[in-house]
Formats: C-alpha cells, sequence, structure tokens
C-alpha cells in the first residue's frame, strides 16, 4: 500500500514549497492537486464555457483528459501530450478556478484521478480537501496555514519572479481572499481543518521550520534511515 501525506491549507500558506522539500527528502511524489483544476478550468475557458454556469461546466468536464506520470519526484500533467505550463497560473485563470472547483462533476473527476496515482508510490499531496475528501484516512495529515498578508507576498514575489504577471500587493490580496471566500463556503468538499490534521502556521516559520515540523509529526516508520 502506498503511504501518503495530506495537506491542505489557503492560498499561498506555503503548501507547494513544502510539499515538494518533504516529498524530496522522504522519496514521496508531490502531486500539486490545484493544477488539476487549474487545468480544468484553462480547457474550459479555451472552449468557451461559461465558467459561471455549473451545468455547462459539468458536462464538459466529462471531455476532460489529463495524463498523470511521475517526472522528477512529481506528478506531471498532460492535455492532449502537451504540459500547461504556465498557462494555467494566470490571473485570469485564478478568478475562474474557485467557480469551476464547486462544481461536483469536476471534483468527482480530480478526485478519483488523485486516488489512482497511489499506483505510482508514495505521494505527498496538497489542496483544499486532501485531508477532509480525498485522503481522509491517512495518518499524516496536515493543515498549513499563514496571514493573509503574507500569503499574499509570497504569491506576488512568485509571480514576479515566473514572469506571470505584476500585480500590487492589494490586488493579490484581494484575489486570495475571493478564492478562500469561494473554497472555505462551497457546498461539496470545502477547505476547513480536518479533525485530527496537525495545524501549522508559517507566517513567523522559515521553509525549513515548517518542512522539520511536518517530518517530525510523521509516523515513525515513514523516516525510518531518512531526514
Ligand atoms: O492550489 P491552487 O491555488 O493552485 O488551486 C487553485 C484552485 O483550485 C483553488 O482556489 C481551489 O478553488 C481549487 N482547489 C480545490 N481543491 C483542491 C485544490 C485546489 O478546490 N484540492
Amino acid at each position: 500500500m502506498s503511504r501518503v501525506i495530506a495537506i491542505d491549507g489557503p492560498s499561498g500558506a506555503g503548501k507547494s514549497s513544502v510539499s515538494k522539500r518533504v516529498g524530496a527528502q522522504l522519496g514521496f511524489l508531490h502531486v500539486d492537486s490545484g493544477a488539476l483544476y487549474r487545468i480544468m478550468t484553462w480547457q474550459c475557458l479555451l472552449h468557451h464555457i461559461d465558467t459561471a454556469n455549473p451545468d455547462d461546466v459539468a458536462a464538459f468536464a466529462q471531455t476532460v483528459n489529463v495524463t498523470c506520470l511521475p517526472q522528477n519526484g512529481a506528478i506531471a500533467y498532460f492535455v492532449n501530450g502537451q504540459p500547461p505550463g504556465d498557462a494555467i497560473r494566470t490571473p485570469e485563470i485564478n478568478a475562474h478556478a474557485s467557480p469551476v472547483a464547486t462544481v461536483k462533476a469536476v471534483r468527482d473527476r480530480v478526485t478519483a484521478w488523485l486516488r489512482d496515482l497511489t499506483r505510482f508510490g508514495d505521494l505527498i499531496v496538497e489542496g483544499r480537501d486532501i485531508t477532509t475528501a480525498v485522503f481522509p484516512d491517512s495518518p499524516a495529515r496536515f493543515y498549513l496555514v499563514a496571514s493573509a498578508e503574507a500569503r499574499a507576498e509570497r504569491r506576488r514575489k512568485e509571480e514576479i519572479e515566473k514572469g506571470i504577471a505584476n500585480q500590487s500587493a492589494d490586488a493579490v490580496k484581494r484575489s486570495l481572499l475571493a478564492r478562500d471566500a469561494i473554497d472555505s463556503t462551497r457546498k461539496y468538499a470545502p477547505l476547513r481543518k480536518a479533525d485530527g490534521a496537525l495545524e501549522i502556521d508559517s507566517t513567523n516559520l522559515t521553509l525549513d521550520e515548517v518542512v522539520q515540523t511536518v517530518i517530525d509529526a510523521l509516523p515513525k516508520e515513514w523516516k525510518r534511515g531518512r531526514a
């Protein structure tokens, strides 16, 4: 049986950096579940689907095919043989991803893709509903949070470094908070701290400190001979 480390939290809480580092240290494949919701959103927009219409989004979701393959310590995604790259990281996708992710048919499809990944080995999966809905039985579940200001500043730097956008700190913060509001109030699998998940506030912690906190909390036998 594959082992799964599950990490949830709001946008910009540091889930990606922490998951990549912990995954690399333990030899667990990193899985970015948000990228699958972003791919769904990207495909909707490319095919002129109205993302505010849940019925249209639900019908279209059945037609999207994503190939998932392990590559350099992570699961890489391909749509029609091509990696989507930064096309799924634009402010436009940010604005449409949360409405698309409210649609049950979208969530069901992404959840099935994620569960199927355990055939590739041990995973560290980050998202919004991994600890509550996708892998709720994992013994290693974490809820990562940080202040809205810290989250917005991290996201803004990331967008500038990647050359995706150059928005003001305030615009990034508004976009994050709008997504958080939709993600935490939606009907299906809303963002929330799961019972039994360890909450880590990364606002005043370094990346190394958060990584160590996660590793320290893992079942002992998962880190034998490692970290
Ligand atoms: O993590 P990221 O910001 O890339 O996720 C994009 C969007 O996908 C989130 O705002 C959320 O609406 C949705 N999402 C989700 N469940 C997940 C991961 C992401 O609903 N497990």
